[in-house]
């Protein structure tokens, strides 16, 4: 399916080359009370000797992110789809998603595309035992880059359902979404989680040191309140 650049005249009879698009959906699920008053300086603090001073700048903006010819990827994502773009001359597939072929040979030939299978492969991997406040609870964190489908290309995403010194180079996973209504288009919307059927491997030296790595995290994640 190709994008059409459509070739446009505004006001001033000048030639557009940009698309222009017609939103007619539109859903704002900021939590109630959020103001958005832009960049603030609301106080400082300065040392004792007067040599070190700290400024704080409240951030509270609603900013507009516009995905362009990436869109359809996020789309899909609320629609519980993972949408990949393809080369039609070579073939090569990307999620994250490109926009046109990275081959030389193909001379940045336009992507289509292409509604990726839900299933993936671990390239990569990294155990997350400290973090932001707001997710010290979840710890530890099994972060993965992972080859979805044919890919070229991985994409990083948590890894849920499995011990952390069980993660394996290759090993198969699946594409798990969010309900429905909790999607909000983006990234976050899905996890990876072991492939059906998948066992992990027996116990090795390497996996017995990242056990006793992690174990004290699970120990002190269960002190937090
Ligand atoms: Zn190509």
């Amino acid at each position: 399916m190709m994008e059409q650049v459509v070739l446009m005249k505004n006001k001033n009879n000048k030639k557009k080359f940009a698309y222009e698009p017609k939103f007619t959906e539109r859903k704002d699920y900021r939590p109630e009370g959020v103001k958005e008053t832009g960049l603030v300086f609301v106080g400082h603090e300065i040392s004792e000797d007067r040599t070190v001073m700290n400024q704080f700048l409240h951030y509270d903006q609603l900013y507009t992110i516009r995905h362009g010819w990436n869109s359809k990827f996020f789309i899909g994502l609320l629609e519980g789809k993972i949408m990949g773009t393809r080369c039609p001359k070579c073939g090569d597939t990307w999620v994250p998603v490109r926009t046109h072929c990275w081959n030389l040979n193909c001379k940045l030939e336009r992507t289509e595309w292409v509604e990726m299978p839900l299933t993936a492969k671990v390239h990569t991997w990294t155990v997350a035992g400290w973090s932001g406040r707001s997710s010290l609870k979840r710890l530890p964190i099994v972060l993965v880059y992972a080859i979805i489908g044919d890919s070229k290309v991985a994409i990083a995403n948590e890894l849920h359902g499995i011990n952390p010194w069980d993660v394996e180079f290759g090993m198969p996973l699946k594409v798990v979404f969010k309900p429905k209504e909790q999607r909000v288009g983006a990234v976050t919307d899905f996890h990876f989680e072991p492939a059906d059927g998948w066992k992990p491997s027996p116990m090795t030296e390497e996996k017995e040191r990242i056990k006793k790595l992690v174990e004290p995290v699970y120990e002190w994640v269960k002190t937090l309140k």
